[in-house]
């Protein structure tokens, strides 16, 4: 019997795998542009590490996580946490006051399956620590806008601030007195985070809810004096970089650990999956974690599969990129014994060339030369093969002229260096 892949568990395949390259290089290169460096932790971590950063009363924890009940370790569901924990236990704070940080690689969350969501997922993710000014702020949004400008993928940016210990908790009480008088028409997930996560009520999914909540108190305008002067400067540093965005009080993030600034990248050519990317501010969490005191930090994470779908969608054309620069049909046994020496010369003087041995029909073989995209086709009969001859194909033009069967000669028709 065939044994399949796990639901939600993706293969990415050569065709694809171009894309996903080009997410990441672009990646690289901006990221780099802002000065930040690549760390690598691991997929694996101890489970408390995720309950004590994320937080109990989160979907993540709850539900979502992928964990080894008996070893007490879980596979990480998302990246900011682990590359927390090895910046605290390597030192890596103490070197710089501002210390900038990537990583890129797979998240594991036990959701439903669906288009832009799987169980295995791959995140690009940065995170700046040490830095409180807002000014940070600004910049890492814009490094995201960037990123998906260069990507030629459209969003718009929403932010938010959740406020701190000090402004936070009065904000609650007044959501929950809010929540309170609505809660016999909120959904049975609302009614319950209403006890534990007060704030999550505000981003439920479910149109009723949403409908509920339209005139709920805004955080806005409960912050206290230092949170509000950071968000007006974040809001200030977003205008001086010329980046669009808009404010969205009801974006609360899942995760317990934000403070002040939170955003998202948000796309309509995704139906549900709309968040493209997102982060937020985490003031508390490395001393909370272990770390030194008073370390800020501020982060966001990109999900990958979600980039791709967008390059694929909105660059059809792209998506069938050119696998090679030559594909040489063969025509028969002797043909393709002599053109294999000559499809290593060309390989050997930089060309991609595409052959299989099976010396079909021409029919089929032209068929096969479209499909991987081959600029041009090289036809080797045996009679042509007698006379030192073959017939180069422009598949663009359709045009077709004699050529000399020789490696140089062939070499500076079909490729630039
Ligand atoms: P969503 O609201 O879509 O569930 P999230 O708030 O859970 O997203 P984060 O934890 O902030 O997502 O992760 C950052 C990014 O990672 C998301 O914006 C999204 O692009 C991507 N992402 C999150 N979960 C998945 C998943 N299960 N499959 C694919 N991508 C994901
Ligand atoms: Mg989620």
């Amino acid at each position: 019997m065939e044994i399949t892949a796990l639901n939600g568990f993706k293969d990415i395949l050569p065709e694809e795998v171009g894309l996903w390259r080009q997410v990441e290089e672009t990646a690289r290169a901006i990221f780099a542009r802002f000065a930040f460096q690549e760390i690598r932790p691991p997929v694996l971590e101890k489970t408390e590490l995720f309950a004590r950063s994320i937080g109990e009363a989160t979907d993540i924890v709850e539900k979502e996580m992928y964990t080894f009940a008996d070893k007490g370790i879980t596979m990480r569901p998302e990246a900011t946490a682990g590359l927390l924990r090895a910046a605290i236990e390597r030192n890596l704070l103490a070197a710089r006051p501002l210390r900038r940080l990537f990583t890129i690689g797979p998240m594991f969350r036990h959701e439903r399956p669906q288009k832009g969501r799987l169980r295995q997922f791959h995140q690009l993710d940065v995170e700046a620590l040490g830095c409180a000014s807002p000014l940070i702020d600004a910049e890492l949004m814009a490094m995201g806008s960037m990123l998906l400008e260069r990507l030629g993928i459209k969003v718009s940016l929403e932010i938010n601030s959740l406020g701190c210990p000090n402004c936070r908790p009065a904000y609650r009480d007044k959501l929950l007195a809010f929540i309170a008088r609505r809660a016999d028409q909120l959904c049975a997930d609302c009614r319950r985070r209403s006890q534990t996560n007060p704030l999550r009520v505000l981003d439920c999914k479910n149109p009723e809810c949403r409908a509920q909540v339209e005139d709920a108190p805004s955080i806005l305008d409960h912050l206290c004096p230092d949170c509000a002067a950071h968000f007006a400067a974040v809001e200030m540093g977003l205008t001086d970089l010329q980046i669009p965005y808009l404010r969205n009080k009801f974006m609360v993030r899942g995760l317990d650990y934000y403070c002040r600034t939170t955003f998202e990248f948000i796309t309509n050519d995704l139906g549900a999956q709309a968040a493209v990317g997102a982060g937020g501010r985490y003031d508390g969490l490395i001393e909370q974690l272990g770390g030194p005191k008073n370390t800020p930090g501020i982060g966001f994470a990109m999900g990958m599969e979600r980039l791709v779908l967008l390059l694929q969608q909105s660059q059809e054309e792209r998506s069938a990129v050119s696998e090679a620069d030559v594909y040489i049909a063969a025509l028969g046994e002797k043909a393709v014994a002599a053109c294999l020496p000559l499809a290593h010369g060309l390989r050997e003087h930089g060309r991609r060339v595409a052959m299989d041995y099976e010396g079909r029909g021409l029919k089929s073989q032209m068929k096969q030369a479209d499909k991987i995209g081959a600029a041009w086709v090289l036809i080797v009969g045996d009679e042509e093969l007698a006379g030192g001859q073959a017939v180069l194909r422009d598949m663009r033009t359709k045009e077709q002229r004699a050529v000399t069967l020789d490696v140089a000669a062939i070499g500076r028709v079909v490729g630039k260096e």
